[in-house]
């Protein structure tokens, strides 16, 4: 009802803001992160339920060794991502969910053994073939969202996939691990995309890159012209940010709306970002279980990187390796300005969904009170009302929350950085959905 409202005030062309990019890594080409000595493994790096450890403290176990096991549909393995000792088992504190969470400590024993892999022709496997290898790889959404692939590659027979997106919008400021993978790495990104569009019998295929990445556009490009694919197609997206959110992507590239309370399949579309493309390939044709990913190093740090990490390593060595904190450098993000989660500690680990460490200067900003200028309104990708929810929260009458459609947010911080008097309107935004949730229980 109220989503007709928002329609009303929809004004298309300004939704999404532009914060300075500050991409200061586009032209660095990724590295190999020198191992660290020691790994912290958590056993929930993913959306859904932790897996099960399968270790015990003493056993010695090789790169890639499963060392925790997936215990429901939505959930992912885990495997060690060095060679060495199990040190330890504890409970950590989460980087992303701040929840204590089971962890395992490996010691490097120096030598990176790996277990055997094996190496296949995608081509000669069946579709459940395929699943069944990205699954026991424990590939999950790498962009940030941690869900576990082998569920999307699995949608319910009545919701056909049509089209798949390769999300290579990258659209946060400071983050060029996924352009730098485009730029370097095609090949894996595209023969990823293929394995998935063949799994999924989807008809069309689009890579989307915003505008302001041309060295990748030129060489997705070039690269695609070399392959005989006449459904693979390169879709170039204004430069906005939140541009690489899935709903906003499909409406950009298709022109199809994903209607308030669905998802992406429920129009008939795969979004996947292009790191994990690379990793479905990885998982797919040779046999490699997902143990790193690209990230970029970033902000106040001496030498800013692009990193091939191990997952588990703490922030404070893939630091050192950029040449340390620069005078001033007070703040440590796993992720980017707009969604990044603060760390309590520089040794936190990096896990699965992180593609960043972004280092910056807190700065104290003063809330002041609401000027009505809706500014947060014509921000707004999914056409909503922010300062509705800022009003409602407020004053406590959470129950016309819902009638806003706040379920639809999906917290990119477009509104908050826009919003001329401070208001952390995300913060409220939090409140609003934790009281909802907590209405539906006690109901
Ligand atoms: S942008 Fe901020 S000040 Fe303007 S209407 Fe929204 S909440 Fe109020
Ligand atoms: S955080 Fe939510 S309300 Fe704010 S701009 Fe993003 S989607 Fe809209």
């Amino acid at each position: 009802m109220k989503r007709q409202i928002c329609n009303l005030l929809r004004i298309k062309d300004t939704a999404g803001v532009h914060p300075p990019q500050h991409k200061l890594t586009a032209g660095t080409v990724i590295e190999s992160a020198p191992l660290p000595d020691r790994v912290t493994l958590l056993m929930k790096q993913h959306s859904g339920a932790p897996a099960k450890l399968l270790v015990k403290q003493g056993d010695i176990v090789q790169t890639g060794q499963l060392i925790a096991e997936a215990t429901t549909f939505i959930s992912a393995p885990v495997h060690a991502t060095l060679s060495g000792e199990v040190k330890q088992i504890s409970s950590v504190v989460h980087p992303l969910t701040g929840e204590l969470t089971t962890a395992v400590t490996i010691v490097s024993d120096g030598a990176d053994n790996w277990v055997e892999t094996v190496v296949v022709d995608p081509n000669g496997l069946s579709r459940e073939e395929i699943i069944a290898r990205v699954q026991r790889a424990g590939v999950v959404g790498l962009g940030g969202g941690g869900f576990p692939t082998h569920v999307k590659l699995q949608p319910p027979a009545d919701k056909p996939i049509h089209t798949v997106i390769a999300n290579g919008a990258e659209c946060e400021p400071y983050i060029t691990a996924d352009t730098r993978l485009m730029i370097e790495d095609p090949e894996r990104v595209v023969s990823g995309l293929q394995i998935v569009m063949r799994v999924l019998k989807a008809k069309e295929a689009y890579i989307a890159i915003e505008e302001n990445k041309p060295e990748a556009i030129a060489r997705l490009r070039t690269y695609l012209t070399q392959l005989d694919l006449p459904h693979v197609h390169i879709f170039i997206l204004k430069a906005c940010y939140p541009m690489g959110e899935a709903a906003v992507l499909i409406r950009e590239v298709l022109g199809i709306e994903v209607p308030a309370g669905k998802r992406s399949r429920d129009v008939g579309v795969l979004v996947q970002n292009v790191g994990t493309l690379a990793a479905i390939y990885d998982s797919v044709a040779c046999g490699k279980p997902l143990v790193e990913q690209v990230m970029t190093i970033t902000g106040m740090v001496t030498n800013p990187k692009n990193l091939r990490v191990r997952f588990g390593t703490a922030a404070s060595h893939l630091i050192t390796l950029c040449g340390g904190v620069k005078p001033g450098g007070d703040k440590l993000l796993f992720g980017g300005p707009m969604l990044g989660i603060a760390q309590l500690s520089y040794d936190s680990p990096v896990v699965k969904a992180v593609n960043c460490i972004l280092v910056t200067q807190s700065i104290k900003r003063e809330e002041r009170n609401c000027v009505r200028c809706a500014r947060c309104i014509e921000v707004c990708p999914m056409e909503l009302m922010p300062l509705m929810y800022y009003n409602y929260v407020r004053n406590k009458s959470y129950d016309r929350l819902a009638e806003y459609w706040i379920e639809t947010c999906m917290e990119c911080g477009a509104c908050a950085y826009a919003c001329p008097a401070n208001i952390p309107l995300v913060s409220y935004i939090h409140i609003g959905k934790d009281e909802l949730e907590k209405q539906k229980s006690d109901d």
